[in-house]
């Protein structure tokens, strides 16, 4: 198809859109495994801030459980210490039982219902402030209202937290005791809060979780942390109540050691789907490499093709075993036998001559053995129309691309036209030879007309002497005379012998009249005579008329005025210049004949010569019969047609030869 390149460039939609699927199937991977990446990390954050929220919620219940155990111990010692003025060692171990740092407890202080500080432990020193919490850092403050609350609702209050010596933060919480429904005083624990967020809380929540105090203002008043960094994403806050008064817990989970095996997981992932990419873009290089390759190579067929189907040759491949592997259109043509009708045969095939299949067959083996000759095979095959063909076989083998000989590739030359020809020309040339016979017969008249004139001469003679005799008065011989009329005889038998012989010849000559192209017959004549022209220097040029009407003449006789003609006028341009000297024959129709002239640039017919022009023996030549124009004119006649001539304007003679278009065929 002319449109290789037209169905390379323009593909039809549905294969463009097959062209990327591939990329379409890639992106989707890609987006598929990103998010299953994305998604794992997701649930992975979600997994941990689940973790951390029951942890978170496990520590303030420990706290909350650890606050209130400590309420009712300072309750229950609370009786002890306000019931006795001095401390029982029973009650002394308790104390210090309770005010180790794993409770959180600082110091404990018991009060009189009044708030007048009763005791503490451990004492008090005499520049610790109770109340004052103005101070800068004072050790103890008794938060007065918290007080007067516990004392008013006698329940446990918890006081706000304040700053204590060595940058720690206190609270306390104040626990009324009661005696027999009767509140006897309150016993005040003072809680430290970096002790009890740190020791509270067991080893393996302070290595996952930073946790921090943070009061209302924002301030941090404790931490329990590893110098570890905290992820921002995983942290939670929760109001630190008890005791409350705006205390917040702020609990992050330490950002987790790089985990490997994800990451190289996901890293590989993202290789390897570069990899993909790489090789399907690689894949579709080589593709619209092979693409391209194919279609040059379609076009380079299609070219082969177009020439194959131009070349008048035909063209057929045979493998090893003599079967048909490929015809071209030309073959096709030639033998009217379709290349599907023609593939695959194998001898005899269809178009061989049936009536030489024999001799077809042994040039067929002696072509299969070894090939043709370097003047190919002459072999005569039939049409699928019956007609004979007559082909020029040249077979050379054939080499495949391996290298092998596979078989045999065979050109075949239509030689039928030719060999018509050659044998048409042979026929021609046979005919001319008999014409020639007749362009002698000017001759063969002079001879005649000599060798007659010995017979007639002698006859003659022999009369005169018998009538001699005869007149005499003396007696006559008739011995002699018998002798004088057997010579008589012979001499008119010779002469009768002599006229047969010109009968004879004379007779091989009748014209032979079929319609006739006269283009064509002048054509031939131009060709016959071409090789004369070229000796001589002088050119003959033709104007054919293309419309010429055939006309009934003999095709010999008609080529030989023609040829008459040209070689008068050549005759007449002896002494012309080159450029001058060409002769033009022309044809043309006028009304019911059709008529050739010959016209030449020569001497030209004087006057006195124009009116012998046509008579037997005339001649102004050397060499010349006189015969020519004659026996022209008289052929002319023969076909009812005229031979005039007329001297051309600048110089010349103009012959013309008239023909009727009509004239019946006798
Ligand atoms: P031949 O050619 O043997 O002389 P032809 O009968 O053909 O006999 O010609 C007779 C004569 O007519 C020629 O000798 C020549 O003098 C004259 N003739 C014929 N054709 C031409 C011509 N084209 N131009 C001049 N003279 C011509």
């Amino acid at each position: 198809m002319n449109s290789a390149e037209a169905q390379f460039s323009a593909h039809p939609p549905r294969r463009r859109w097959l062209q990327h699927l591939p990329y379409l199937s890639l992106t989707l991977f890609l987006a598929a495994i990103a998010a299953l990446v994305w998604l794992t990390r997701e649930y992975d954050d979600d997994a941990q801030r689940a973790t951390l929220i029951s942890d978170v919620l496990w520590m303030e219940q420990n706290l909350r459980f650890n606050l209130d155990r400590n309420e009712i111990h300072l309750q229950e010692i609370g009786s002890e210490l306000l019931a006795a003025p001095a401390l029982s060692a029973q009650t002394e171990a308790r104390l210090a039982s309770l005010l180790t740092p794993e409770r959180g407890l600082a110091r404990i202080l018991w009060l009189s219902p009044e708030g007048r500080v009763l005791g503490a432990m451990p004492p008090l020193a005499a520049a610790d402030s109770v109340t004052d919490a103005s101070a800068e850092a004072p050790s103890v403050v008794v938060d007065e209202s918290s007080l007067r609350l516990a004392r008013g609702i006698g329940r446990a209050v918890y006081g706000p937290a304040h700053p204590a010596p060595g940058g720690a933060h206190h609270f306390e919480v104040h626990v009324p005791v009661w005696s027999d429904e009767a509140q006897v005083g309150i016993v005040v624990g003072v809680y430290s809060l970096s002790d009890l967020v740190m020791r509270e809380l067991p080893w393996w929540f302070s290595e996952r979780y930073h946790v921090a105090v943070v009061d209302s203002d924002g301030r941090r008043l404790a931490a329990k942390s590893k110098i570890a960094p905290v992820s921002p994403r995983l942290s939670y806050s929760m109001p630190f109540d008890p005791p409350g008064h705006g205390l917040t817990l702020q609990i992050a989970a330490y950002r987790s050691e790089t985990r490997w095996i994800p990451l190289l997981l996901g890293a590989s992932i993202v290789l390897l789907a570069g990899i993909i990419v790489w090789s399907v873009m690689q894949l579709r290089r080589q593709l619209a490499r092979r693409q391209q390759a194919e279609v040059a190579l379609r076009a380079e067929s299609a070219f082969r093709r177009a020439m194959e189907d131009s070349m008048l040759t035909g063209m057929r491949a045979r493998d090893l075993d003599g079967r048909l592997t490929y015809v071209n259109s030309a073959f096709c043509r030639m033998t009217g036998f379709s290349a599907d009708e023609l593939l695959g045969l194998k001898a005899p095939m269809p178009y061989w001559d049936p009536e030489r299949i024999e001799q077809t067959y042994a040039l067929h083996r002696e072509i299969l053995a070894g090939g043709s000759s370097a003047d190919g095979t002459e072999v005569r095959l039939r049409r699928k129309n019956g007609e004979v063909l007559d082909v020029l076989v040249f077979e050379a083998p054939l080499i495949d691309a391996t290298g092998r000989h596979a078989g045999w590739m065979g050109s075949v030359l239509d030689i039928t036209e030719q060999k018509r020809a050659r044998e048409h020309a042979v026929q021609q040339e046979e005919r001319l030879q008999q014409s020639s016979r007749l362009i002698t017969m000017g001759e063969m008249a002079s001879t005649l007309a000599h060798e007659l004139n010995q017979p007639l001469a002698a006859i003659a003679s022999y009369t005169t002497g018998c009538i001699n005799r005869l007149q005499d008065e003396a007696p006559l011989d008739r011995a002699e005379l018998l002798d004088v009329h057997q010579r008589i005889a012979r001499q008119a038998q010779r002469a009768g012998e002599i006229i047969r012989r010109v009968h004879d010849f004379v007779r091989r000559s009748e014209p032979k009249r079929e319609p006739l192209d006269l283009n064509a017959v002048i054509r031939d004549a131009i060709g016959l005579i071409e090789a004369d022209a070229r000796k001589r220097g002088m050119r003959i040029r033709s104007e054919l008329a293309d419309d010429l009407p055939q006309v009934p003449a003999d095709a010999v006789m008609i080529e030989q005025i023609v040829v008459n003609l040209v070689r008068n006028a050549m005759d007449s341009m002896r002494d012309t210049a080159p450029p001058e000297h060409d002769v033009t024959v022309c044809t043309a129709r006028e009304g019911r004949f059709v008529t050739v002239t010959v016209a030449d640039r020569g001497a030209g017919i004087p006057a006195e010569t124009s009116a012998r022009l046509f008579e037997p023996f005339f001649t102004t030549k050397q060499e010349g019969m006189g015969m020519g124009l004659n026996i022209c004119r008289s052929i002319a006649e023969l076909h009812r047609g005229r031979l005039a001539f007329e001297s051309r304007p600048g110089g010349g003679t103009i012959f013309t030869l008239s023909l009727p278009v009509d004239a019946e065929i006798e």
